[in-house]
């Protein structure tokens, strides 16, 4: 941190404490060129809200769960870690920002399902299928079919031959259906 007397950007903490309360830090920073002494305060600003589970319990907001999931989703996928980074980031914007105290699994798992629609259409495919445990193959195959990029023929070769969807849908559609 820059010393506020004449701006040199070497400052050492020579002494840092948790106040009582323990909702702060405080130290005492001295500057390398002027020796001068001066004090900062670290607090936190922002709280995560609390995750509702669906049974009604209630969990801490953890980034390594969140970056858990994404990486099992993208798991072998074409993503760049700064991109992956970038959708955790802005998904725990969206939380410290939102001013809830707390949200519940499903939200939390539609914005990262918002996230990993932009990143990797099979990313999505693998955590939406999870998240949002359709009902039937056929919701399963409408979510498919809202989507814009037209899927690699490998991930759904195994939906495809399940006697369900043969029986709802005795042709083969083509991707791309509008709703
Ligand atoms: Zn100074």
């Amino acid at each position: 941190m820059k010393c506020p007397f004449c701006g040199h950007t070497d400052t050492q903490v020579v002494d840092s404490r948790t106040s009582e309360e323990g909702d702060f830090i405080r130290r005492r920073r001295q500057c390398g060129q002027c020796e001068k002494r001066f004090t900062t305060y670290e607090r936190a600003e922002l709280f995560f809200p609390a995750i509702v589970k669906k049974d009604g319990s209630r969990t801490e907001f953890s980034h390594d769960k969140l970056r858990g999931s994404l990486l099992l989703a993208l798991r072998k996928r074409p993503v760049a870690a700064e991109q992956i980074d970038a959708a955790i980031s802005l998904i725990e914007e969206r939380l410290l920002t939102s001013a809830a105290r707390e949200i519940g699994t499903k939200t939390l798992g539609e914005l990262v399902m918002e996230q990993l629609k932009a990143l990797d259409t099979v990313a999505y495919i693998r955590f939406a299928s999870v998240y949002k445990s359709f009902e039937d193959l056929q919701s399963f195959s409408e979510e498919i079919a809202k989507l814009t990029k037209p899927l690699p023929a490998s991930s759904v070769t195994s939906k495809a031959s399940d006697p369900a969807k043969a029986a709802s849908t005795p042709r083969k559609k083509a991707t791309g259906k509008a709703e």
